[in-house]
């Protein structure tokens, strides 16, 4: 029989009390993995109850002391690193290297916030000889924290580590599909780093069993989720419902703009980078190259050339990864079919490779797109490229906001000038000047228009995970 997965609330493994189990898959071969618990309104309540219990004890903890915790946290996910990405890597099917990067992510955010956790301080606001006023930056309470498939403890690290910090305790929904390492990295905190249990849940299941009941629960007094725009509007009606603070991290069909002055092969190399990402399972993924008119054959050219050098990867070790789940690879088939009817023409990819039986799609770049089509506005959430010309600044920027997304956007430049006055009038959270990715733990991550609200990373994260409350006294 496969392992079955238990809640992890109060410090301990928690049977669903529904007694009911939901099965994982190994998207490198489509086959049967673990078990995991399938939440119910009954469970979330228990790890509601228990972060609620913690709470006391864990936000009037001095600054220093949590700080001390988390820096433990990160060490122990470090000691731990190799056990941790491969489980990522089983549950995801990312490259064992990926997943390695990923696993050092989470423990540089447990790092980070763990630095600055006591830095955290409100401010003292000169109001005349006759007042004393002061803000304090109070913790919200029991947050909830609801995840996607595709980086787990990458993102999770990002959402949990700011919000222990500021002082709150967590209840977390990892995805149905990958909540394993996270059920493990919990266990870990408490069993090894000194986290107190409570102060760190994880509830598993689908997000209507225990997604919802998270949302609505009265005693969640803020909630971060990051996934889907679907699932963000959904989770967005029920927290408007109860006036629930929100952080939504959401999709993303971002810009690539290369310029005809930028270093190409730095260009090229990075525009890959941007959509292969992850196998191109990343919010901020850089899907459509908007690229200037006078080098858009060459540009074409070399980076269909470069593509088909890419390794589909059967293995663990190396090149692209498979998609997490069967019904992200039935997306991408879809979207070859789109592409196709729409009269996109692949200049590599466009056809599902033949694999062990593994989720792996190929890796696609289309030319003859207009941003108007489906394929250069939905996320296909793969390694799937469009290529757009445009002939100056002002259609680039144009083409770069036309989209109802406002992750992420790039630009290829050797002109400061232009960078900083095309960065001023994009549309996006986020703008990498001659790199893509860019940043670090440090540097605010979030998005406009669709992409959702509110700010993960750096110190503005620490802040979203708190509220102020001034104080004013009459002398
Ligand atoms: P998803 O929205 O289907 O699921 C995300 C999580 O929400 C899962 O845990 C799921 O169980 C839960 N959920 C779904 N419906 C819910 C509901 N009604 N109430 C409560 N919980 C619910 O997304 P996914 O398929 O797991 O992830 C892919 C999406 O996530 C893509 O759109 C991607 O762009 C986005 N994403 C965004 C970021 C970011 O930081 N902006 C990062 C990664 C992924």
């Amino acid at each position: 029989m496969k392992k079955q997965w238990n809640h992890f609330i109060e410090g301990t493994f928690f049977t669903p009390t529904g007694g009911e189990y939901i099965q994982e898959f190994r998207p490198m071969t489509g086959e049967l993995g673990e078990e995991i618990a399938r939440g119910s309104v009954t469970d979330v309540d228990a790890a509601v109850t228990s972060a609620n219990a913690a709470l006391h004890s864990w936000k009037n903890k001095k600054q220093i002391e949590r700080g001390r915790v988390l820096m433990a946290i990160a060490r122990d996910i470090r000691n731990s690193a190799n056990d941790f990405a491969r489980q990522e890597a089983d549950e995801t099917g990312k490259p064992l290297k990926v997943a390695a990067f990923e696993v050092e992510l989470c423990a540089q955010y447990f790092e980070y916030y763990g630095g600055v956790a006591p830095a955290l301080h409100g401010e003292q606001i000169d109001l005349g000889p006759n007042y004393h006023c002061y803000t304090t930056r109070d913790p919200f309470g029991v947050i909830g924290v609801i995840l996607p498939w595709n980086a787990p403890m990458n993102q999770a690290g990002r959402a949990i580590a700011p919000a222990l910090a500021a002082g709150n305790t967590v209840v977390v929904k990892p995805s149905e599909f990958t909540s394993i390492s996270l059920l493990q990295m919990a266990q870990m905190a408490v069993d090894k780093s000194g986290l107190p249990p409570g102060v760190f849940n994880v509830v598993t299941g689908t997000g209507k069993e225990t997604g919802e009941p998270l949302v609505v629960h009265p005693l969640v007094r803020k909630l971060a989720f990051t996934g889907s725009v679907r699932a963000g509007r959904e989770i967005g009606k029920l927290a408007g419902d109860r006036i629930l603070p929100l952080t939504l991290e959401l999709g993303g069909k971002s810009p690539n703009i290369i310029f005809e002055d930028a270093d190409l092969d730095k260009a090229i190399h990075g525009s890959i980078m941007a959509f292969t990402i992850n196998s191109g399972q990343v919010c901020l993924a850089g899907t459509r190259a908007l690229v200037h008119e006078s080098i858009f054959e060459e540009f074409s050219k070399r980076i269909a050339t470069a593509v088909k050098k890419l390794q589909v990867s059967d293995g663990i070790e190396f090149g692209l990864g498979p998609m997490t789940t069967k019904a992200q690879y039935d997306q991408v088939g879809r979207y070859y079919e789109v592409a196709k009817k729409e009269g996109a023409k692949a200049l590599v990819g466009g056809e599902m490779p033949r694999t062990n039986g593994g989720w792996y799609v190929a890796p696609t770049v289309y030319t003859n797109v207009t941003n108007d089509m489906s394929i250069a506005q939905e996320e296909v959430f793969g390694p799937v490229l469009v290529l757009i010309p445009f002939k100056d600044e002002e259609e680039a920027v144009a083409i770069a906001n036309d989209t109802e997304y406002g992750l992420a956007a790039g630009l290829w430049t050797k002109d400061i000038s232009r960078a900083h006055r095309i960065a001023s009038k994009i549309e996006a959270g986020q703008v990498f000047v001659n790199e893509y990715p860019s940043g670090g733990v440090e540097t605010p991550f979030g998005g406009y228009k669709k992409s959702g609200f509110g700010r993960e990373k750096g110190l503005e994260a620490l802040h979203h995970y708190t509220q102020t409350k001034t104080t004013i006294i009459r002398l």
